[in-house]
Protein backbone atom coordinates (compact mmCIF):
# COMPACT_ATOMS: atom_id res chain seq x y z
CA UNK A 1 0.00 0.00 0.00
CA UNK A 2 0.71 2.99 -0.67
CA UNK A 3 2.33 5.48 1.96
CA UNK A 4 -0.40 8.46 0.61
CA UNK A 5 -3.35 6.05 1.07
CA UNK A 6 -1.96 4.83 4.79
CA UNK A 7 -1.71 8.77 5.16
CA UNK A 8 -4.93 9.53 4.08
CA UNK A 9 -6.61 6.45 6.06
CA UNK A 10 -4.93 7.76 8.93
CA UNK A 11 -6.11 11.18 8.55
CA UNK A 12 -9.34 10.32 8.46
CA UNK A 13 -9.61 8.64 11.76
CA UNK A 14 -8.93 13.05 13.08
CA UNK A 15 -12.29 13.86 11.33
CA UNK A 16 -14.90 13.39 14.66
CA UNK A 17 -12.08 15.48 16.96
CA UNK A 18 -11.02 18.38 14.51
CA UNK A 19 -11.98 21.11 17.32
CA UNK A 20 -9.89 19.10 19.64
CA UNK A 21 -6.75 19.02 17.19
CA UNK A 22 -6.64 22.26 16.43
CA UNK A 23 -6.90 23.97 19.76
CA UNK A 24 -4.24 21.02 20.37
CA UNK A 25 -2.05 22.50 17.91
CA UNK A 26 -2.59 25.82 19.04
CA UNK A 27 -1.64 25.18 22.61
CA UNK A 28 1.17 23.67 21.37
CA UNK A 29 2.41 26.43 19.67
CA UNK A 30 2.08 29.08 22.35
CA UNK A 31 3.81 27.14 25.11
CA UNK A 32 7.07 26.64 22.34
CA UNK A 33 6.37 30.40 21.90
CA UNK A 34 6.95 31.18 25.89
CA UNK A 35 9.95 29.02 25.92
CA UNK A 36 11.29 31.18 23.41
CA UNK A 37 11.33 34.07 25.38
CA UNK A 38 12.71 32.69 28.70
CA UNK A 39 16.03 33.27 27.66
CA UNK A 40 15.44 36.58 26.26
CA UNK A 41 13.98 37.59 29.98
CA UNK A 42 17.38 36.14 30.98
CA UNK A 43 19.24 38.23 28.61
CA UNK A 44 17.41 41.52 29.75
CA UNK A 45 18.20 40.96 33.12
CA UNK A 46 21.82 40.05 32.40
CA UNK A 47 22.47 43.11 29.94
CA UNK A 48 20.17 46.25 31.79
CA UNK A 49 19.59 45.19 35.23
CA UNK A 50 22.12 44.09 36.53
CA UNK A 51 24.78 46.95 36.22
CA UNK A 52 28.06 48.08 37.34
CA UNK A 53 25.87 50.73 39.04
CA UNK A 54 23.66 48.57 40.86
CA UNK A 55 20.82 46.63 40.06
CA UNK A 56 17.49 47.99 38.63
CA UNK A 57 14.69 46.92 41.45
CA UNK A 58 11.62 48.07 39.13
CA UNK A 59 13.18 46.37 35.79
CA UNK A 60 13.92 43.07 37.51
CA UNK A 61 10.62 43.00 39.17
CA UNK A 62 8.47 43.89 35.99
CA UNK A 63 11.59 40.98 34.58
CA UNK A 64 9.95 38.26 37.15
CA UNK A 65 6.38 39.44 36.39
CA UNK A 66 6.67 38.65 33.09
CA UNK A 67 8.37 35.34 33.70
CA UNK A 68 5.63 34.36 36.26
CA UNK A 69 2.78 34.96 33.65
CA UNK A 70 4.46 33.14 30.58
CA UNK A 71 5.14 30.52 33.19
CA UNK A 72 1.18 30.06 33.53
CA UNK A 73 0.56 30.18 30.26
CA UNK A 74 3.19 27.30 29.51
CA UNK A 75 1.46 25.18 31.87
CA UNK A 76 -1.99 25.64 31.14
CA UNK A 77 -1.08 25.21 27.69
CA UNK A 78 0.81 21.96 28.50
CA UNK A 79 -1.97 20.73 30.49
CA UNK A 80 -3.95 20.99 27.36
CA UNK A 81 -1.90 19.01 25.26
CA UNK A 82 -1.05 16.83 27.94
CA UNK A 83 -5.00 15.88 28.60
CA UNK A 84 -6.85 16.70 25.88
CA UNK A 85 -3.90 15.97 23.16
CA UNK A 86 -3.13 11.84 24.94
CA UNK A 87 -7.35 11.75 25.00
CA UNK A 88 -8.19 12.20 21.52
CA UNK A 89 -4.95 9.40 20.93
CA UNK A 90 -6.48 7.62 23.08
CA UNK A 91 -10.26 8.08 21.16
CA UNK A 92 -8.75 7.64 17.83
CA UNK A 93 -6.73 4.06 18.78
CA UNK A 94 -10.18 3.09 20.31
CA UNK A 95 -12.45 3.97 17.48
CA UNK A 96 -9.48 2.08 15.18
CA UNK A 97 -9.59 -0.60 17.65
CA UNK A 98 -13.83 -1.10 17.12
CA UNK A 99 -12.67 -1.06 13.54
CA UNK A 100 -10.83 -3.59 13.33
CA UNK A 101 -12.94 -6.08 15.53
CA UNK A 102 -15.86 -5.67 13.55
CA UNK A 103 -13.92 -6.13 10.33
CA UNK A 104 -12.42 -9.52 11.84
CA UNK A 105 -15.54 -10.74 12.72
CA UNK A 106 -16.91 -10.37 9.30
CA UNK A 107 -13.71 -12.33 7.91
CA UNK A 108 -14.63 -15.78 6.58
CA UNK A 109 -13.77 -19.14 8.15
CA UNK A 110 -11.59 -19.76 5.13
CA UNK A 111 -9.38 -16.66 7.02
CA UNK A 112 -10.00 -17.94 10.52
CA UNK A 113 -8.86 -21.14 9.42
CA UNK A 114 -5.45 -20.28 8.37
CA UNK A 115 -4.97 -17.57 11.00
CA UNK A 116 -3.58 -17.87 14.60
CA UNK A 117 -6.08 -15.65 17.23
CA UNK A 118 -3.38 -14.54 19.61
CA UNK A 119 -1.84 -12.62 16.87
CA UNK A 120 -4.80 -11.12 16.17
CA UNK A 121 -5.41 -10.57 19.70
CA UNK A 122 -2.15 -8.48 19.73
CA UNK A 123 -2.89 -6.71 16.33
CA UNK A 124 -6.21 -5.28 18.46
CA UNK A 125 -4.26 -4.61 21.46
CA UNK A 126 -1.25 -3.70 21.83
CA UNK A 127 -0.30 -2.82 18.06
CA UNK A 128 -2.63 0.06 18.50
CA UNK A 129 -1.28 1.70 21.53
CA UNK A 130 1.40 3.10 19.27
CA UNK A 131 -0.37 4.23 16.67
CA UNK A 132 -2.65 6.23 19.69
CA UNK A 133 1.31 7.82 20.59
CA UNK A 134 1.34 8.86 16.77
CA UNK A 135 -2.19 10.07 16.23
CA UNK A 136 -1.25 12.67 19.71
CA UNK A 137 2.32 13.22 19.52
CA UNK A 138 2.35 13.36 15.24
CA UNK A 139 0.93 16.58 14.42
CA UNK A 140 1.73 18.21 18.43
CA UNK A 141 5.51 17.91 18.13
CA UNK A 142 5.87 18.74 14.31
CA UNK A 143 3.86 22.21 15.31
CA UNK A 144 6.14 22.72 18.62
CA UNK A 145 9.49 21.94 16.71
CA UNK A 146 8.72 24.01 13.71
CA UNK A 147 7.74 27.02 16.10
CA UNK A 148 11.20 26.16 18.02
CA UNK A 149 13.55 25.76 15.50
CA UNK A 150 12.52 28.50 13.77
CA UNK A 151 11.78 31.27 16.24
CA UNK A 152 15.32 30.43 18.07
CA UNK A 153 17.38 30.04 14.38
CA UNK A 154 16.22 33.65 13.96
CA UNK A 155 17.18 34.93 17.47
CA UNK A 156 20.21 32.64 17.11
CA UNK A 157 21.38 34.54 13.89
CA UNK A 158 20.52 38.06 15.43
CA UNK A 159 23.08 37.33 18.56
CA UNK A 160 25.83 36.32 16.25
CA UNK A 161 25.62 34.68 13.22
CA UNK A 162 29.17 33.19 13.21
CA UNK A 163 28.18 31.07 16.36
CA UNK A 164 25.38 29.88 14.70
CA UNK A 165 27.27 28.51 11.65
CA UNK A 166 29.39 26.32 14.51
CA UNK A 167 25.89 24.50 15.62
CA UNK A 168 24.81 24.35 11.65
CA UNK A 169 28.05 22.62 10.69
CA UNK A 170 27.53 19.74 13.24
CA UNK A 171 23.46 19.69 13.18
CA UNK A 172 23.60 18.11 9.59
CA UNK A 173 25.88 14.94 11.48
CA UNK A 174 24.00 14.76 13.97
CA UNK A 175 21.15 14.07 11.80
CA UNK A 176 22.45 11.52 10.02
CA UNK A 177 23.30 9.80 12.71
CA UNK A 178 19.79 9.76 13.97
CA UNK A 179 18.69 8.50 11.26
CA UNK A 180 20.80 6.15 11.20
CA UNK A 181 19.94 4.49 14.29
CA UNK A 182 15.98 5.29 13.93
CA UNK A 183 16.06 2.91 11.25
CA UNK A 184 17.78 0.40 13.74
CA UNK A 185 15.18 1.44 16.54
CA UNK A 186 12.23 0.87 14.42
CA UNK A 187 13.66 -2.64 12.96
CA UNK A 188 14.00 -3.89 16.69
CA UNK A 189 10.68 -2.48 17.76
CA UNK A 190 9.11 -4.37 14.80
CA UNK A 191 10.62 -7.58 16.20
CA UNK A 192 9.58 -6.80 19.57
CA UNK A 193 5.76 -6.82 17.79
CA UNK A 194 6.13 -9.84 16.29
CA UNK A 195 7.43 -11.56 19.48
CA UNK A 196 4.61 -10.51 21.93
CA UNK A 197 2.49 -11.75 19.33
CA UNK A 198 3.74 -15.21 19.20
CA UNK A 199 3.78 -14.83 23.02
CA UNK A 200 -0.10 -14.16 22.48
CA UNK A 201 -0.47 -17.10 20.53
CA UNK A 202 1.11 -19.03 22.43
CA UNK A 203 -0.83 -18.37 25.66
CA UNK A 204 -4.11 -18.50 23.63
CA UNK A 205 -3.13 -22.03 22.29
CA UNK A 206 -1.94 -23.97 26.05
CA UNK A 207 -4.97 -22.16 27.99
CA UNK A 208 -7.57 -23.10 25.88
CA UNK A 209 -6.17 -26.48 25.96
CA UNK A 210 -5.17 -26.62 29.41
CA UNK A 211 -7.58 -30.00 29.92
CA UNK A 212 -5.69 -31.50 27.54
CA UNK A 213 -2.08 -30.45 28.45
CA UNK A 214 -2.88 -31.33 32.06
CA UNK A 215 -4.45 -34.89 31.21
CA UNK A 216 -1.38 -35.41 29.21
CA UNK A 217 0.42 -34.25 31.81
CA UNK A 218 2.34 -31.87 29.55
CA UNK A 219 3.28 -29.04 31.83
CA UNK A 220 6.63 -28.52 30.93
CA UNK A 221 6.55 -29.12 27.23
CA UNK A 222 3.75 -26.22 27.54
CA UNK A 223 6.36 -24.56 29.69
CA UNK A 224 9.25 -24.77 27.57
CA UNK A 225 7.60 -23.51 24.18
CA UNK A 226 6.07 -20.64 26.44
CA UNK A 227 9.61 -20.14 27.88
CA UNK A 228 11.34 -20.33 25.03
CA UNK A 229 9.00 -17.55 22.95
CA UNK A 230 9.13 -15.21 26.25
CA UNK A 231 12.86 -15.64 25.93
CA UNK A 232 13.15 -14.63 22.36
CA UNK A 233 11.09 -11.42 23.10
CA UNK A 234 13.65 -11.22 25.98
CA UNK A 235 16.52 -11.24 23.42
CA UNK A 236 14.13 -8.66 20.71
CA UNK A 237 13.98 -6.09 24.31
CA UNK A 238 17.83 -6.64 24.72
CA UNK A 239 18.94 -6.14 21.42
CA UNK A 240 16.20 -3.01 21.18
CA UNK A 241 17.53 -1.22 24.60
CA UNK A 242 20.82 -1.74 23.26
CA UNK A 243 20.12 0.18 20.47
CA UNK A 244 18.28 2.88 22.73
CA UNK A 245 21.01 3.33 24.57
CA UNK A 246 23.66 3.97 22.14
CA UNK A 247 21.38 6.43 20.05
CA UNK A 248 20.27 8.33 22.86
CA UNK A 249 23.76 8.91 24.55
CA UNK A 250 25.01 9.24 20.90
CA UNK A 251 22.75 12.34 20.88
CA UNK A 252 23.60 13.60 23.95
CA UNK A 253 27.25 13.50 22.81
CA UNK A 254 26.48 15.35 20.02
CA UNK A 255 24.92 18.27 21.85
CA UNK A 256 27.98 18.43 24.14
CA UNK A 257 30.18 18.81 21.60
CA UNK A 258 27.88 21.60 20.52
CA UNK A 259 28.06 23.02 23.27
CA UNK A 260 31.96 22.83 23.87
CA UNK A 261 32.46 24.09 20.12
CA UNK A 262 29.98 26.82 20.54
CA UNK A 263 31.67 27.94 23.87
CA UNK A 264 35.57 27.63 22.71
CA UNK A 265 34.82 29.95 19.32
CA UNK A 266 32.75 32.22 21.68
CA UNK A 267 36.06 32.55 23.78
CA UNK A 268 37.65 33.93 20.68
CA UNK A 269 35.23 35.86 18.99
CA UNK A 270 35.10 38.01 22.49
CA UNK A 271 39.06 37.64 23.01
CA UNK A 272 38.43 39.76 19.33
CA UNK A 273 36.27 41.83 20.43
CA UNK A 274 33.36 40.54 18.76
CA UNK A 275 31.22 38.84 21.26
CA UNK A 276 29.82 40.24 24.71
CA UNK A 277 30.21 37.33 27.47
CA UNK A 278 26.21 37.79 28.03
CA UNK A 279 25.70 37.45 24.52
CA UNK A 280 27.62 34.03 24.70
CA UNK A 281 25.24 33.37 27.89
CA UNK A 282 21.96 34.02 25.99
CA UNK A 283 23.34 32.04 22.73
CA UNK A 284 24.13 29.05 24.76
CA UNK A 285 20.76 29.25 26.38
CA UNK A 286 19.37 28.99 23.17
CA UNK A 287 21.07 26.24 21.94
CA UNK A 288 18.84 24.12 24.14
CA UNK A 289 15.57 25.76 22.73
CA UNK A 290 17.12 24.62 19.64
CA UNK A 291 18.56 21.03 20.23
CA UNK A 292 15.54 19.99 22.31
CA UNK A 293 12.68 20.26 19.61
CA UNK A 294 15.91 18.32 17.12
CA UNK A 295 15.84 15.77 19.28
CA UNK A 296 11.98 15.48 19.34
CA UNK A 297 11.83 15.70 16.00
CA UNK A 298 14.23 12.81 15.96
CA UNK A 299 12.22 10.93 18.55
CA UNK A 300 8.84 12.01 16.56
CA UNK A 301 10.72 10.12 13.76
CA UNK A 302 10.79 7.05 15.94
CA UNK A 303 7.12 7.37 17.63
CA UNK A 304 6.33 8.02 13.37
CA UNK A 305 8.14 4.46 12.66
CA UNK A 306 6.41 2.49 15.11
CA UNK A 307 3.21 4.01 14.94
CA UNK A 308 3.60 3.31 11.38
CA UNK A 309 4.45 0.12 11.71
CA UNK A 310 1.44 -0.62 13.67
CA UNK A 311 -0.94 1.04 11.51
CA UNK A 312 0.56 -0.89 8.90
CA UNK A 313 -0.39 -4.03 10.61
CA UNK A 314 -3.67 -2.84 11.54
CA UNK A 315 -4.26 -1.93 7.75
CA UNK A 316 -3.26 -5.26 6.52
CA UNK A 317 -5.80 -6.62 8.44
CA UNK A 318 -8.20 -3.99 7.32
CA UNK A 319 -7.26 -5.00 3.31
CA UNK A 320 -8.47 -8.46 3.63
CA UNK A 321 -11.51 -8.53 1.88
CA UNK A 322 -14.53 -10.85 3.63
CA UNK A 323 -15.16 -12.92 0.73
CA UNK A 324 -18.39 -13.76 2.06
CA UNK A 325 -20.86 -10.55 2.03
CA UNK A 326 -23.74 -9.60 0.91
CA UNK A 327 -24.31 -8.75 -2.55
CA UNK A 328 -24.99 -5.37 -4.28
CA UNK A 329 -29.01 -6.08 -4.10
CA UNK A 330 -29.66 -8.66 -1.67
CA UNK A 331 -33.07 -10.04 -1.00
CA UNK A 332 -34.46 -10.90 2.44
CA UNK A 333 -35.76 -14.32 2.95
CA UNK A 334 -39.31 -13.90 4.70
CA UNK A 335 -41.59 -16.69 5.51
CA UNK A 336 -39.22 -19.58 4.19
CA UNK A 337 -40.82 -22.77 3.30
CA UNK A 338 -37.58 -24.51 3.58
CA UNK A 339 -36.68 -25.97 0.20
CA UNK A 340 -32.93 -26.71 -0.25
CA UNK A 341 -31.36 -27.11 -3.57
CA UNK A 342 -27.87 -27.97 -4.40
CA UNK A 343 -27.10 -27.42 -8.27
CA UNK A 344 -23.95 -29.21 -9.77
CA UNK A 345 -22.16 -28.25 -6.45
CA UNK A 346 -18.59 -28.43 -6.54
CA UNK A 347 -16.24 -27.52 -3.37
CA UNK A 348 -12.25 -27.13 -2.75
CA UNK A 349 -11.10 -25.67 0.44
CA UNK A 350 -7.94 -23.88 -1.37
CA UNK A 351 -7.15 -23.26 -4.94
CA UNK A 352 -4.09 -25.94 -4.41
CA UNK A 353 -6.29 -27.99 -2.80
CA UNK A 354 -8.39 -30.97 -4.49
CA UNK A 355 -11.94 -30.97 -4.52
CA UNK A 356 -13.80 -32.11 -1.96
CA UNK A 357 -16.52 -33.19 -4.46
CA UNK A 358 -18.12 -32.15 -7.23
CA UNK A 359 -21.34 -32.57 -9.37
CA UNK A 360 -23.59 -32.23 -6.45
CA UNK A 361 -27.29 -32.59 -7.23
CA UNK A 362 -29.86 -33.07 -4.17
CA UNK A 363 -33.14 -31.17 -4.06
CA UNK A 364 -34.65 -31.38 -0.57
CA UNK A 365 -38.14 -30.38 -0.10
CA UNK A 366 -39.50 -28.11 2.73
CA UNK A 367 -39.99 -29.97 5.65
CA UNK A 368 -37.88 -33.13 4.33
CA UNK A 369 -35.62 -35.02 6.66
CA UNK A 370 -32.72 -36.13 4.54
CA UNK A 371 -30.00 -38.30 6.21
CA UNK A 372 -26.40 -37.69 4.46
CA UNK A 373 -23.90 -41.20 4.84
CA UNK A 374 -20.76 -41.97 3.84
CA UNK A 375 -17.34 -42.37 5.43
CA UNK A 376 -15.04 -40.10 8.10
CA UNK A 377 -13.57 -36.82 5.63
CA UNK A 378 -16.01 -37.58 2.56
CA UNK A 379 -17.11 -34.44 2.74
CA UNK A 380 -20.60 -34.66 4.93
CA UNK A 381 -20.13 -31.15 7.26
CA UNK A 382 -18.13 -29.57 4.03
CA UNK A 383 -21.33 -29.87 2.41
CA UNK A 384 -23.92 -28.94 4.83
CA UNK A 385 -21.58 -25.64 5.44
CA UNK A 386 -22.14 -24.59 1.84
CA UNK A 387 -25.56 -23.69 2.99
CA UNK A 388 -25.06 -20.51 5.44
CA UNK A 389 -22.41 -19.63 3.27
CA UNK A 390 -19.34 -20.61 5.86
CA UNK A 391 -17.76 -21.76 2.43
CA UNK A 392 -18.51 -19.98 -1.15
CA UNK A 393 -19.30 -23.15 -3.66
CA UNK A 394 -16.48 -23.42 -6.08
CA UNK A 395 -18.72 -24.91 -8.74
CA UNK A 396 -22.48 -24.83 -9.30
CA UNK A 397 -25.17 -23.03 -7.01
CA UNK A 398 -27.30 -23.46 -4.13
CA UNK A 399 -31.02 -22.59 -3.66
CA UNK A 400 -33.47 -21.46 -0.81
CA UNK A 401 -36.75 -21.71 -1.78
CA UNK A 402 -35.88 -20.95 -6.00
CA UNK A 403 -33.29 -18.10 -4.58
CA UNK A 404 -29.74 -18.67 -5.05
CA UNK A 405 -28.19 -18.01 -1.59
CA UNK A 406 -25.26 -15.58 -3.02
CA UNK A 407 -28.26 -13.06 -3.38
CA UNK A 408 -29.50 -13.62 -0.04
CA UNK A 409 -28.69 -11.16 2.44
CA UNK A 410 -26.37 -13.11 4.66
CA UNK A 411 -27.52 -12.39 7.91
CA UNK A 412 -31.47 -13.12 6.76
CA UNK A 413 -30.24 -16.55 5.33
CA UNK A 414 -28.22 -17.38 8.50
CA UNK A 415 -31.37 -16.67 10.70
CA UNK A 416 -33.00 -19.35 8.99
CA UNK A 417 -30.32 -22.09 9.37
CA UNK A 418 -29.77 -23.53 13.08
CA UNK A 419 -26.63 -26.58 13.41
CA UNK A 420 -26.42 -28.65 16.42
CA UNK A 421 -23.12 -30.01 16.07
CA UNK A 422 -20.93 -32.59 17.83
CA UNK A 423 -18.54 -29.97 19.73
CA UNK A 424 -20.40 -27.50 21.16
CA UNK A 425 -19.49 -24.04 21.84
CA UNK A 426 -21.04 -22.43 24.55
CA UNK A 427 -20.20 -18.99 26.04
CA UNK A 428 -18.69 -18.33 29.23
CA UNK A 429 -22.01 -17.08 31.25
CA UNK A 430 -24.92 -18.20 32.62
CA UNK A 431 -27.25 -20.93 31.11
CA UNK A 432 -29.81 -18.09 30.40
CA UNK A 433 -27.14 -16.17 28.46
CA UNK A 434 -26.55 -18.65 26.05
CA UNK A 435 -30.26 -20.02 25.55
CA UNK A 436 -30.46 -16.13 24.96
CA UNK A 437 -28.07 -16.82 21.99
CA UNK A 438 -30.77 -17.79 19.69
CA UNK A 439 -33.20 -15.18 19.79
CA UNK A 440 -31.62 -12.19 21.65
CA UNK A 441 -34.11 -10.27 23.71
CA UNK A 442 -36.57 -13.48 24.14
CA UNK A 443 -38.80 -13.59 26.72
CA UNK A 444 -38.19 -15.79 30.22
CA UNK A 445 -41.05 -17.89 28.99
CA UNK A 446 -39.73 -18.36 25.43
CA UNK A 447 -36.54 -19.47 27.32
CA UNK A 448 -38.05 -21.78 29.51
CA UNK A 449 -40.29 -23.50 26.53
CA UNK A 450 -37.58 -23.86 24.63
CA UNK A 451 -35.37 -25.15 27.14
CA UNK A 452 -38.20 -27.63 28.39
CA UNK A 453 -38.63 -29.28 23.98
CA UNK A 454 -34.72 -29.19 24.40
CA UNK A 455 -35.60 -31.51 27.62
CA UNK A 456 -32.85 -29.77 29.61
CA UNK A 457 -35.23 -27.22 31.82
CA UNK A 458 -34.89 -30.35 34.61
CA UNK A 459 -31.21 -30.12 35.31
CA UNK A 460 -31.09 -26.33 34.20
CA UNK A 461 -33.87 -26.16 37.51
CA UNK A 462 -31.31 -28.82 39.90
CA UNK A 463 -28.15 -26.25 38.92
CA UNK A 464 -27.23 -23.53 41.95
CA UNK A 465 -28.63 -20.83 40.56
CA UNK A 466 -30.99 -22.07 37.78
CA UNK A 467 -31.14 -20.21 34.49
CA UNK A 468 -28.54 -18.39 36.28
CA UNK A 469 -25.84 -20.49 36.77
CA UNK A 470 -22.60 -19.70 35.53
CA UNK A 471 -21.50 -22.32 33.09
CA UNK A 472 -17.33 -21.71 33.09
CA UNK A 473 -15.40 -21.42 29.79
CA UNK A 474 -17.27 -22.88 27.07
CA UNK A 475 -19.45 -24.70 29.56
CA UNK A 476 -16.85 -26.71 31.67
CA UNK A 477 -19.14 -27.05 33.72
CA UNK A 478 -21.60 -29.03 32.49
CA UNK A 479 -21.66 -32.60 31.36
CA UNK A 480 -21.64 -33.32 27.35
CA UNK A 481 -25.14 -33.96 27.50
CA UNK A 482 -26.08 -30.92 29.28
CA UNK A 483 -24.13 -28.96 27.18
CA UNK A 484 -25.65 -30.30 23.81
CA UNK A 485 -29.44 -29.82 25.23
CA UNK A 486 -28.26 -26.42 25.81
CA UNK A 487 -27.00 -25.57 22.98
CA UNK A 488 -30.70 -27.39 21.02
CA UNK A 489 -32.42 -24.78 23.39
CA UNK A 490 -30.68 -22.07 21.89
CA UNK A 491 -32.02 -23.38 18.62
CA UNK A 492 -35.08 -24.11 19.36
CA UNK A 493 -35.45 -20.44 20.46
CA UNK A 494 -34.07 -18.86 17.21
CA UNK A 495 -36.66 -20.95 15.12
CA UNK A 496 -35.07 -21.97 11.80
CA UNK A 497 -36.59 -23.20 8.63
CA UNK A 498 -33.62 -25.26 7.75
CA UNK A 499 -32.08 -27.14 10.33
CA UNK A 500 -28.56 -29.26 10.19
CA UNK A 501 -27.78 -31.61 12.73
CA UNK A 502 -23.81 -33.02 12.09
CA UNK A 503 -23.01 -35.67 14.26
CA UNK A 504 -24.82 -34.17 17.41
CA UNK A 505 -25.03 -37.05 19.15
CA UNK A 506 -22.15 -38.80 18.36
CA UNK A 507 -19.70 -37.62 21.16
CA UNK A 508 -22.75 -38.44 24.22
CA UNK A 509 -22.99 -41.64 26.25
CA UNK A 510 -26.10 -43.78 25.76
CA UNK A 511 -28.48 -42.06 28.54
CA UNK A 512 -28.29 -38.48 27.25
CA UNK A 513 -28.02 -39.73 23.43
CA UNK A 514 -31.31 -40.97 24.14
CA UNK A 515 -32.66 -37.68 25.78
CA UNK A 516 -30.90 -35.82 22.58
CA UNK A 517 -32.34 -37.86 20.37
CA UNK A 518 -35.79 -37.21 21.62
CA UNK A 519 -35.20 -33.25 21.74
CA UNK A 520 -33.54 -32.89 18.22
CA UNK A 521 -36.74 -35.00 16.91
CA UNK A 522 -38.50 -32.90 17.87
CA UNK A 523 -36.72 -30.13 16.89
CA UNK A 524 -36.80 -31.47 13.43
CA UNK A 525 -40.63 -31.63 13.32
CA UNK A 526 -41.90 -29.51 10.44
CA UNK A 527 -38.39 -27.82 9.19
CA UNK A 528 -35.87 -29.15 6.31
CA UNK A 529 -33.69 -31.46 8.08
CA UNK A 530 -30.25 -32.53 7.42
CA UNK A 531 -28.79 -35.00 9.80
CA UNK A 532 -25.17 -36.24 10.00
CA UNK A 533 -24.89 -39.30 11.82
CA UNK A 534 -22.27 -42.29 11.72
CA UNK A 535 -24.45 -44.60 14.17
CA UNK A 536 -27.17 -45.44 11.35
CA UNK A 537 -29.64 -46.36 13.78
CA UNK A 538 -30.23 -42.76 14.25
CA UNK A 539 -31.20 -42.38 10.81
CA UNK A 540 -33.10 -45.64 9.51
CA UNK A 541 -36.56 -43.58 9.59
CA UNK A 542 -35.42 -40.79 7.39
CA UNK A 543 -37.18 -40.24 4.40
CA UNK A 544 -34.41 -39.86 2.16
CA UNK A 545 -30.99 -41.36 2.64
CA UNK A 546 -27.74 -39.87 0.29
CA UNK A 547 -24.82 -42.08 0.31
CA UNK A 548 -21.56 -40.01 -0.19
CA UNK A 549 -18.46 -41.37 -1.62
CA UNK A 550 -15.62 -40.03 -3.10
CA UNK A 551 -16.79 -40.27 -6.22
CA UNK A 552 -19.88 -37.84 -5.25
CA UNK A 553 -23.70 -39.09 -4.36
CA UNK A 554 -22.89 -42.95 -4.73
CA UNK A 555 -27.22 -43.83 -3.88
CA UNK A 556 -30.08 -42.23 -2.61
CA UNK A 557 -33.34 -43.81 -1.34
CA UNK A 558 -35.33 -44.66 1.75
CA UNK A 559 -33.38 -47.29 4.19
CA UNK A 560 -35.72 -50.57 3.16
CA UNK A 561 -34.46 -49.54 -1.16
CA UNK A 562 -31.08 -49.05 -0.21
CA UNK A 563 -30.52 -51.95 1.92
CA UNK A 564 -33.05 -53.61 -0.75
CA UNK A 565 -30.18 -52.93 -3.84
CA UNK A 566 -27.44 -53.97 -1.57
CA UNK A 567 -24.70 -51.55 -2.26
CA UNK A 568 -22.11 -48.94 -0.15
CA UNK A 569 -25.40 -48.31 2.18
CA UNK A 570 -26.27 -51.72 2.89
CA UNK A 571 -21.92 -52.58 3.28
CA UNK A 572 -22.09 -50.12 5.84
CA UNK A 573 -25.11 -50.74 7.49
CA UNK A 574 -24.24 -54.51 7.91
CA UNK A 575 -20.93 -53.60 9.58
CA UNK A 576 -22.35 -52.04 12.38
CA UNK A 577 -25.02 -54.15 12.90
CA UNK A 578 -24.04 -57.88 11.91
CA UNK A 579 -20.39 -57.43 12.38
CA UNK A 580 -18.99 -60.05 10.52
CA UNK A 581 -18.09 -62.83 12.88
CA UNK A 582 -15.28 -66.04 12.16
P1 LIG B 1 -16.94 -35.53 6.97
O1 LIG B 1 -17.80 -34.55 7.66
O2 LIG B 1 -17.63 -36.30 5.91
O3 LIG B 1 -16.23 -36.44 7.90
P2 LIG B 1 -15.47 -33.17 6.22
O4 LIG B 1 -16.47 -32.43 5.43
O5 LIG B 1 -15.23 -32.71 7.61
O6 LIG B 1 -15.80 -34.72 6.19
O7 LIG B 1 -14.09 -33.12 5.46
C1 LIG B 1 -13.96 -33.37 4.08
C2 LIG B 1 -12.53 -33.11 3.64
O8 LIG B 1 -12.22 -31.74 3.72
C3 LIG B 1 -11.50 -33.83 4.50
O9 LIG B 1 -10.53 -34.36 3.63
C4 LIG B 1 -10.90 -32.75 5.37
O10 LIG B 1 -9.55 -33.00 5.59
C5 LIG B 1 -11.08 -31.51 4.54
N1 LIG B 1 -11.35 -30.34 5.39
C6 LIG B 1 -12.31 -30.24 6.34
N2 LIG B 1 -12.32 -29.02 6.89
C7 LIG B 1 -11.34 -28.30 6.28
C8 LIG B 1 -10.86 -26.97 6.40
N3 LIG B 1 -11.38 -26.09 7.27
N4 LIG B 1 -9.83 -26.59 5.61
C9 LIG B 1 -9.30 -27.45 4.73
N5 LIG B 1 -9.70 -28.71 4.56
C10 LIG B 1 -10.72 -29.16 5.32
MG1 LIG C 1 -18.04 -34.24 9.68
Amino acid sequence: MYFVDILKKFIAYYKPYKKVLFADLFFASLASVTVLAYPMLVNQITNNAISDEGIAIELVVKMVLIFGLLMVVEYASNFYTDYFGHVMGAKIESDMRNDLFEHIQKLSFQYHDNTRTGQLMSRITTDLFDVSELAHHGPEDTVISMVRIMGSFFILVNINWMLTLVIFLILPLMLIFAYHYSIKMKNALKKNKERIADINSQIEDSLSGIRVVQSFANEEIEMDKFRSSNHRFLESRKSGYRVEALFFNGLTGFISFINISVVIVGAILISYNQLLLTELITFLLYINTLIDPVKRLVNFTNNLQNGVAGFERFMEILAVKPDIMDAKNVTVLSDVKGKVEFVNVGFQYSSESNYVFSHINITVNPGEYVALVGSSGVGKTTLCSLIPRFYETSEGLIKIDDTNIKTIKLKSLRDHIGIVQQDIYLFSGTVKENILYGKPGATDEEIITAARNANAHEFIMGLPGGYNAYIGQRGVKLSGGQKQRISIARVFLKNPAILILDEATSALDNESESLVQQSLEKLAKNRTTFVIAHRLSTIRNAQRIIVLSDQGIAEEGTHANLIKIDGVYAKLYNMQFNPVTL
